[in-house]
Formats: structure tokens, sequence, C-alpha cells
């Protein structure tokens, strides 16, 4: 075992915009689980960061209960509050200075051609005219968040890693102008696969309402399983049908640990010699001894409410003194200390 100090850093999180999927476990959260025991971890509830395309009040009225739902989400899969540090964006201000100094090191044009933010405005229905300043300044903000704890790795999807590589230039940049303050951070793209939806369209995605929720109850997979898209072109049983790209066969590759049981429905499904009804209830079980001990976990930090105000609070508090810290440390490289009282 490593001691906490000699443990690299690592920062990742998400926005806080609705409950998880089991795309998300596939795609993140199994990944975190593995991670939490092997660095220092620090996870950032990304609260500004909806602001961006969401910054009406009505829209951010609905933020705490997605923070609590989030967080439960992360308890409930087993990630540890001992190893992990949960902190909200907005509850520690010396990111808004970071991102401001940041500001200074990257330019118009190398953020307006990133795609992802084109795509983001696209997916928020935002005109090309109509685009935030804010929403421009994403990578910059997430440069912040990064370089405020000095994270030496930065787990994210495959969507984000261009904006990783901002953060890589921006630190670059200030440590060329001011002297070595910032670690270069490297990306880390897990090597996962994407959930399809229960819709056979495209990847699981809450917006896309194909999602299976890690707090779903059991009547409610089972029912999603049973409406579940499978192979449209078999009509019958006794059809021989198509295990490649069916989604219900993707749900057995990821979450059924029954081998067996697996490649022998798939087996008699290429040979037309099992119904649907028969692989979708073998499914929904599996989904749901596979959820089970998520949803006993759940209830025990439902019951105790006030556990997750505290985790989040112990945890802002951990990562203020390391902003502190930081912003120390950037404004002496950089000279701004004068006329401090
Ligand atoms: P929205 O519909 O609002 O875009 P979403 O359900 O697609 O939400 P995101 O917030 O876009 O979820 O996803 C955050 C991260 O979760 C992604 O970068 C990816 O790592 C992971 N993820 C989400 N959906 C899937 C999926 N279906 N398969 C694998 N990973 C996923
Ligand atoms: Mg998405």
């Amino acid at each position: 075992m490593t001691s906490a100090h000699t443990k690299k850093r690592i920062l990742t999180g998400d926005r806080p915009t609705g409950k998880l999927h089991l795309g998300h476990y596939v795609g993140s959260l199994s990944n975190r689980i593995k991670l939490q025991d092997q660095y220092e971890c620090f996870f950032i509830i990304a609260d500004l960061h909806t602001l961006t395309t969401k910054p009406t009040k009505e829209e951010i009225s609905v933020i705490p209960q997605n923070i609590r739902d989030l967080v439960i989400d992360h308890l409930a899969v087993g990630i540890d509050p001992e190893k992990v540090t949960f902190y909200i964006q907005s509850a520690v201000k010396e990111v808004y200075q970071l991102n401001l100094i940041f500001e200074m090191l990257v330019t118009v044009p190398r953020l307006s051609r990133l795609p992802s933010i084109k795509e983001m405005a696209r997916n928020a229905h935002i005109e090309e005219e109509q685009v935030p300043f804010g929403l421009l300044g994403y990578p910059v903000l997430q440069a912040a968040d990064i370089l405020m704890h000095r994270a030496h790795l930065v787990p994210v999807g495959k969507d984000n890693e261009a904006h990783v590589e901002i953060t890589r230039e921006i630190a670059r940049r200030f440590n060329y102008l001011y002297g070595e303050i910032f670690p270069e951070p490297d990306v880390l793209v897990p090597d996962v696969g994407t959930l399809p939806g229960a819709d056979g369209q495209g990847k699981m995605s809450k917006s896309a309402g194909n999602a299976i929720f890690l707090s779903d109850d059991a009547k409610t997979v089972e029912q999603k399983v049973r409406g579940m898209y499978t192979d449209p072109n078999r009509i019958r049983a006794d059809i021989p049908g198509r295990v490649e790209g069916n989604p219900v066969f993707a749900y057995h590759d990821a979450f059924n640990p029954n081998l067996d049981e697996v490649n022998d429905l798939k087996e008699r499904y290429r040979q037309g010699k099992v119904g649907d009804v028969e692989v979708k209830k073998k499914l929904a079980v599996a989904l749901n001894n596979f959820l089970d001990p998520f949803r006993e976990r759940r209830a025990m930090y439902e019951a105790k409410s006030a556990m997750v105000d505290e985790i989040i609070a112990a945890g802002n508090e951990r990562t203020r003194a390391i902003a502190r810290e930081t912003v120390a440390m950037m404004e002496e490289a950089m000279g701004l200390t004068y006329f401090r009282v």
C-alpha cells in the first residue's frame, strides 16, 4: 500500500443533471470504483457547468435534488466517501479566481474550433450567434477545476478528451510565463464500451428516454425489460434471431454473470429455439440481482439523509484547503500580490 501522500491525484466528476443509469455504470462508475483504491480521488459535482446552457432560476432550482441523487447513486454502487472527496463546484470560490486568470492564457479561435462546444450548443438548441461567453469558456472552467487540485490524472469519457488537452495547454502556458506551478494532467480514457439504449436507438441516455436507472425498483426494471427492443425481424420464437446488435444480449453480456446461461440463450436464439419472453425474463432477473446490493446501500443512505449533506460539507472543506493553497501559489508566481491588506 502507498500512503495518501504518494498516491497520484485524480479529478473526475459529473454535472448534476439527473439520476444515473446503467450506461453511466458501464461508462464511468465501474471505473471509478476501481480508481478509488489506487488514487487520491476528488469528485466534482459541476453545477456551474450546467449554467452554460441552463442559467434560469427555474433550472437552478432543480440542482440541489440532482446533487443528492448524484451522490447517492455513487454511494449506492460502492463509492466510499472515506476514499473519495465529493464537493460542489460553486461552493469552492477559488475556482472563479483560477478561471479568470486562465481566460488570459487561451485564444478565442482555439476554443471556437472545438467540436464539443458546437455540439453542446446544438443539443441545447442555442444558435451560433447566441453562444454565451461562458459556454465558449466551458473548457477553461474545466481547466480551473482540474488545476485547482493540481491533479495528475483526469478520467473522462471520449467526448471530453479535447477539453483536457486545453487544460494541458493552459498549464504549459502558465508554467512558461510564471514558473512551474501546475502539473500537466494526463487524461485517462477508460477502455469501456457504450451501452445501447433499451429502444435499440443509439446509446443509453437519459434525454433519449431509453434508460434503466440505477434507482429503478425491481418492478420498473421488469417492465422496461419487457418493452425492450430485440431483433425486429423475429416475429415468432421459432425464427432464428440476431444476437449481435441486439440490446437484450448486450445487457446480458454486461450484467449477467452466468456465462453458461447467456451462451445457452444466444445459441438457442440463433437457432430459433427460445422465445423473447424467456430471454427477457432471465435478463430482468440478472439486472435485479445486479441492482439489489445497490438498492440496499441506497436505502441505508436515504434513511440517513443528513449523512449525504455531511459528506458534501466535509468534501467542500477539504477541497477549499487545497484551493486556497493553489490560488496563493498562483498569485505568488505571477507577482499578483500587491496592495493586499
Ligand atoms: P444526456 O442525455 O443529458 O446527455 P446522458 O444520460 O447521455 O445524459 P451524460 O451526462 O451525457 O449522460 O454522460 C456522462 C458520461 O457518462 C459520459 O461521458 C460517459 O462516460 C458515460 N455514459 C453515459 N451514457 C453512457 C452509455 N450509454 N454507455 C457508456 N457510457 C455512458
Ligand atoms: Mg449525453
